[in-house]
């Protein structure tokens, strides 16, 4: 797959660790379990964001750009981390934060990530949920060319075709690794939001033709709306990677039975997953993607999904720094 050909800059420690996890694997009675730890992508607390905005902040310094703008919900991972991609590169960065998540605790406003943005230092503006946030970051690249900036719009959670070409990086790291340590995977699963992971995930894991199958566990759509929009941009960048054929569609699954009352809202068994995680291997997630995504691989365990005999990987996409954002819910 001819990844060369694109600006890229180094933000990442890759490949990042894949392990075994045995307390949780004997707990759950279930496969072998295995863990790729994205959330060690090493920039500012790390997290999946880091892996897209290496080619991104890559195509905007090669674009001459002096300003990057994006957009993402109050607790944005995607943000924090391109706030601090943008440092390490001199790029100046305004984040529009959608207040998507109302009445929260104000530890979810003031804590978290929003407080790694403030020490950051990025200029933040917020915006009621529901705009068109796609049109919000345009009108504030507008404004900011007017000024004499050049602009870098990077669309919410840094999911467009470039940006995906991070996660089929990640795709080719767990094929290697995987086979280096001689494991045959039955399924890789992740937590799937502005489907920029899954969607490079997919097109890395097809276009090896290492046929691995792979199930998003939906944080905000409901399942039909997920897969079509990761087909979309699954094509999009099985097309910028000049890939032959047509993207195989059907190798896109997700599922949204595990988004409880909506996104960033918590659940029981999001809570439950997440200490179980913390408590059999000490190994925190975060309660608004990997907390959810490690709820769906739970239920898919109890429902018999897999084989004792399996090996599935979980991708750890990070966000544990959301947990303090999140403190009266943990707070026992
Ligand atoms: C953004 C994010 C995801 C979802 O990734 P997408 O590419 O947006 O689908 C999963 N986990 C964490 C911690 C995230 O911040």
């Amino acid at each position: 797959m001819n990844l060369q050909s694109f600006a890229r800059v180094s933000l990442t420690q890759a490949p990042t660790p894949l392990e075994f996890l045995p307390n949780l694997s004997r707990q759950l009675g279930g496969p072998k379990i295995f863990i790729k730890r994205d959330d060690n992508t090493g920039l500012a607390m790390g997290g999946n964001k880091t892996r897209k905005l290496e080619f991104l902040i890559g195509d905007a310094l090669q674009k001459g750009a002096t300003h990057i703008v994006t957009q993402g919900a109050t607790q944005s991972n995607h943000v924090r981390q391109t706030i601090a991609a943008a440092n390490k590169f001199g790029l100046k960065t305004t984040a529009l934060l959608e207040e998507r998540v109302s009445n929260a605790h104000a530890d979810y406003y003031n804590n978290g990530n929003v407080l790694l943005d403030q020490i950051l230092g990025a200029t933040i503006e917020t915006r009621p949920g529901g705009l068109d946030m796609n049109h919000e970051l345009i009108a504030v690249g507008e404004r900011l060319k007017a000024e004499g900036e050049v602009p870098y719009l990077i669309p919410g959670g840094g999911s467009n075709p470039i940006g995906a070409l991070g996660y089929v990086v990640c795709a080719l790291e767990i094929i290697e690794q995987s086979k280096a340590m001689g494991i045959e995977v039955r399924q890789v699963v992740h937590a799937t939001g502005s489907t920029g992971t899954q969607a490079g995930l997919v097109v890395g894991l097809q276009g090896s033709g290492s046929g691995i199958d792979l199930l998003g566990i939906s944080v905000r759509a409901v399942k039909e709306a997920q897969e079509q929009n990761v087909r979309k941009l699954a094509r999009g960048t099985w097309e910028l990677l000049n890939l032959p054929g047509e993207f195989p569609e059907n190798s896109v699954k997700a599922i949204s039975d595990h988004v409880g009352p909506g996104y960033g809202l918590p659940t029981d068994e999001m809570r439950e997953a997440v200490r179980l995680l913390a408590r059999t291997e000490g190994i925190l997630l975060d309660p608004v993607y990997s907390g959810k995504g490690f709820a769906g691989l739970i239920a898919q365990v109890k429902n018999g999904a897999y084989q004792p005999s399996d090996n599935v990987i979980f991708v750890h996409t990070g966000g544990s720094s959301a947990l303090f954002g999140y403190r009266d819910i943990f707070a026992e």
